[in-house]
């Protein structure tokens, strides 16, 4: 995949995530309603701090990463997107599924092996 077919993908996501996160901040917004209903669950209110604490983190990091990756589209936009490690070429299905990935899953798994020992 090319890295201004990955920025496509990456742009949509990030909007998505950027309204999540709106949602949860400011709950009593009114926020546009899509079809994921993955945060409906957060309707309870106070019972579930923990949960949107834990949640809008991942949602920050997942923000994070994908500007990152943004700006590695914005730099090889006719480029192919390859692995920040090997320099492989990505799967397109893996880059549809997870945009803000920069490693093969090959590197992925060594990567996810070295975390955890390290944990
Ligand atoms: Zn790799």
């Amino acid at each position: 995949m090319k890295g201004s077919q990955l920025l496509a993908i990456v742009e949509k996501e990030l909007a998505t995530v950027r309204k999540h996160l709106e949602r949860i901040e400011h709950p009593d917004e009114k926020v546009d309603h899509d079809s994921n209903g993955d945060l409906a669950d957060q309707a309870d209110g106070h019972t579930q701090t923990i949960d949107v604490v834990t949640r809008t983190s991942m949602l920050h990091r997942q923000l994070a990463e994908l500007s990152d990756a943004k700006a590695r589209c914005l730099k090889a936009m006719d480029a192919e997107v390859t692995c920040a490690a090997c320099g492989k070429a990505i799967d397109d299905e893996r880059l549809e599924l997870v945009p803000e990935n920069a490693l093969c899953c090959t590197c992925q798994a060594i990567e996810e092996r070295r975390r955890r020992r390290s944990v």
